[in-house]
């Protein structure tokens, strides 16, 4: 599905805290594909990549402390700006505020109905109507009246009635007239979209001025929704749409290319088959699910507070300049562990949580580190190239760790000021130049 294939698409980056050129190029096209994959459209999909690498141009990815993460964080920006931005509530303002359903047959409308009722019964205090116009299945009438009864909100219906304009028309009428502040007008559907639906829920639309119309499509029916939202949205010009089925490995690309296609929010999700499985649509929330991060982003986020710039500032002239020593290792250290517990930080990384299984990384591999560098003199951090075989024997001994812990360090030491000198010099500037192309 789209979560496990992005997810493979970010690992690279997830993983490591760089990004080469190629693997930015690798990323970008794998993100692609696999929102092709989840039936999000081409243009939407070549135009979201795009977005990406811009702003991943923009921010200066490649010469970031963090590179993988910031990117993963943009990618998750965008995918949030993509589906919408912030939540938008419905308008509850009428009295009664009427809202009326439409959408396939099978797409989830009675049952979003009382979802919607007892959602704004329970949690928002209002007295909701639920009014059957489904006039051509005597089944369906029924289907709304258990509905109603299991939430406990009154049904309105006409059996001998089969003009269902008509029977919207009363419905409200009967809601005024008996302090109901909330109508919902459940509607039938076809199999397909056909002239006759869209006069039928176009005149029902018209004779009662809803406050919001909502458009209800099941999520499982991929590139198909986006069709049918577009059909509806002609006739409708609808407020908002109620993405149904997003429970269990349902693919979330219906929801990213619904909103690019017809720009209008998705306001509620439906998650199950009970009436509590209801949920207000967050697009950042959609993006996390989307992007399979878990809590990757709160990761970077964290990261990104704690990080003093000029604490980095400051390593960076001195790497410049040769200088970086023990002293300035210990420092990113104490970064590092400011921003919390190890394990729990490590957990954070989808994926690791299996690889760590069994694994006991704990903050006194940090402890050894530090003890080891507490124990060298001012002298021997700045100049680390004066630690010969007497001066680590005595850093071993004072600080209770073995010579071989000692000759570890100062090789994960020296791999370290490689990599920033190699980062310092035309490196950066390369790469940026080759992701450009
Ligand atoms: P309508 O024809 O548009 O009124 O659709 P229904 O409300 O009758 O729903 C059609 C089928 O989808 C029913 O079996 C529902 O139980 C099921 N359904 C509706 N919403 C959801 C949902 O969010 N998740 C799941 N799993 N099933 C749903
Ligand atoms: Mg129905």
């Amino acid at each position: 599905n789209l979560s496990e294939k992005l997810d493979k698409a970010l690992h690279v980056l997830k993983g490591h805290g760089q990004i080469t050129e190629i693997n930015v190029a690798e990323t970008l096209k794998e993100i692609r594909r696999a929102l092709l994959d989840a039936d999000v459209n081409f243009k939407i999909a070549k135009e979201f990549t795009n977005k990406v690498k811009e702003k991943a141009l923009g921010q200066n990815v490649l010469t970031s402390l963090q590179p993988g993460q910031l990117m993963v964080k943009i990618v998750k920006d965008e995918l949030t700006q993509l589906m919408g931005g912030d939540a938008e509530g419905i308008d509850l303002s009428g009295n009664p505020s009427v809202i009326l359903m439409s959408g396939l047959q099978g797409s989830g409308k009675t049952t979003f109905s009382g979802k919607l009722a007892n959602y704004l019964q329970s949690k928002k205090a209002k007295k909701p109507l639920l009014v059957a116009c489904d006039v051509y299945r005597p089944a369906a009438i029924d289907q709304l009246h258990v509905v109603g009864e299991q939430i406990g909100v009154e049904v309105y219906s006409d059996r001998e009635n089969n003009d269902p304009v008509k029977i919207a028309k009363a419905g409200v009428a009967h809601a005024k007239a008996n302090g109901c502040n909330v109508v919902i007008i459940d509607t039938a559907g076809r199999l397909a979209v056909d002239e006759q639906m869209m006069t039928e829920i176009a005149n029902i639309h018209k004779a009662i001025a809803p406050q919001e119309t909502l458009f209800v499509v099941d999520s499982m029916t991929g590139q198909d929704a986006v069709n049918t939202a577009k059909a509806f949205n002609d006739v409708l010009n609808f407020d908002g749409v109620i993405l149904t089925k997003l429970d269990g490995d349902t693919r979330g690309g219906a929801a990213i290319s619904i909103k690019s296609v017809v720009d209008k929010p998705i306001k509620f999700i439906g998650t199950g088959e009970k009436m509590e499985a209801i949920d207000v649509f967050y697009p950042s929330r959609m993006a996390d699910r989307i992007l399979g991060m878990g809590d990757v982003v709160s990761l970077v986020e964290r990261a990104q507070e704690q990080f003093d710039e000029e604490q980095a500032r400051k390593i960076q002239k001195k790497i410049a300049k040769n200088r970086f020593g023990f002293d300035d290792f210990l420092s990113q250290i104490q970064q590092i562990k400011k921003m919390g517990n190890m394990k729990d930080l490590m957990g954070m990384i989808p994926g690791a949580g299996k690889a760590l299984k069994g694994l006991d990384i704990d903050d006194d591999a940090f402890k050894h580190i530090e003890a080891i560098i507490h124990s060298m003199t001012p002298d021997e951090r700045s100049t680390p190239s004066k630690l010969n075989a007497s001066r680590k024997k005595r850093i071993a001994t004072g600080s209770g760790r073995t010579i071989q812990e000692v000759n570890q360090l100062l090789k994960q030491f020296e791999q370290m000021s490689k990599m920033m000198k190699m980062m310092q010099g035309g490196g950066g500037k390369k790469m940026m130049q080759m992701m450009q192309n």
